[in-house]
């Protein structure tokens, strides 16, 4: 099963999501691949790798390299990754003027479906056609919500970018739910955000809610998703539960 994390906005907490349920999957014995989507890269530096000096989501993409060639183990066992590198900005430029371009991605990853469990796609902070491409090769969505003003904002457009791809590329994608992050108890918002996502989405919000915790901001500076990092903070617990529901949800 392949899953986009993804929402347009930038720092609600895509990579971490994206980053440690690929982690507590893969610690649980599933085999796990997490695929770097993102110019910026910070779901390969985030697990101590460098898509700078060997094949990257770039190469695939832009040069039609196999994803086998991409792939690279990480310090958690059951846990591949392609990484990105800076190069995959070209993709703006390069991609819309390919045969296919939708669809890019779906086709460099068919082997990848085969061999993994579940395969995680964190998404750049737009609507542009790496994300778009990300939704065409995904069965699944996931979007993080930040408990913060202004969380929905941008969420319709984000569901009309998807029943756009359902209806042109990819009639099986789901959304699986929108995982509310960053919550901090001691703000008034952070509450209302709650109760908003789970009256607008009813069905959608996770029961899990990811606290702020500051654990989960430090590990990607040693490379390591929390769960190693940390195994028994906050983060650590929520991202375990959350993985919990995205294996129950299915
Ligand atoms: P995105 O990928 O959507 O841009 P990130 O996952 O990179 O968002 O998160 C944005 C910033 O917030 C990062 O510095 C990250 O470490 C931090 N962060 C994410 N989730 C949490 C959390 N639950 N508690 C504290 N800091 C967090
Ligand atoms: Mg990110």
């Amino acid at each position: 099963m392949i899953y986009a994390v993804a929402n347009q906005k930038g720092g609600v907490g895509k990579t971490t999501t994206a980053v440690n349920l690929a982690a507590c999957l893969a610690e649980a014995g599933a085999s796990v691949l997490l695929v770097d989507v993102d110019p910026q890269a910070n779901a390969s530096g985030g697990l101590g790798v460098s898509g700078r000096d060997r094949p990257s989501i770039a190469d695939v993409l832009l040069d039609g390299v196999p994803v086998e060639e991409a792939i690279t183990a990480t310090a958690v066992p059951n846990l591949d990754l392609v990484p990105s590198s800076p190069d995959l900005a070209g993709a703006s430029v390069e991609l819309p003027g390919r045969e296919g371009r939708e669809r890019l991605l779906a086709r460099a990853l068919a082997p990848a479906r085969e061999r993994y469990r579940y395969v995680f796609l964190d998404c750049p902070p737009s609507l542009d056609l790496l994300t778009v491409n990300a939704l065409a090769a995904a069965d699944r969505l996931i979007v993080p919500v930040q408990c913060e003003y202004y969380a929905l904002e941008g969420l319709s457009r984000l569901m009309e970018t998807v029943a756009a791809v359902q209806a042109r590329v990819n009639p099986g994608l789901r959304v699986t739910g929108m995982l509310m992050t960053m919550h901090d108890a001691r703000t008034r918002v952070s509450g209302e955000v709650i109760g908003e996502v789970r009256r607008h989405f009813p069905e959608l919000a996770f029961r899990t809610v990811v606290p702020r915790n500051v654990r989960l901001a430090e590990a990607p500076s040693y490379g390591e998703p929390v769960i190693r990092y940390d195994p028994h903070c906050a983060g650590a617990d929520a991202y375990f539960e959350a993985a919990k529901e995205v294996a129950a949800r299915g």
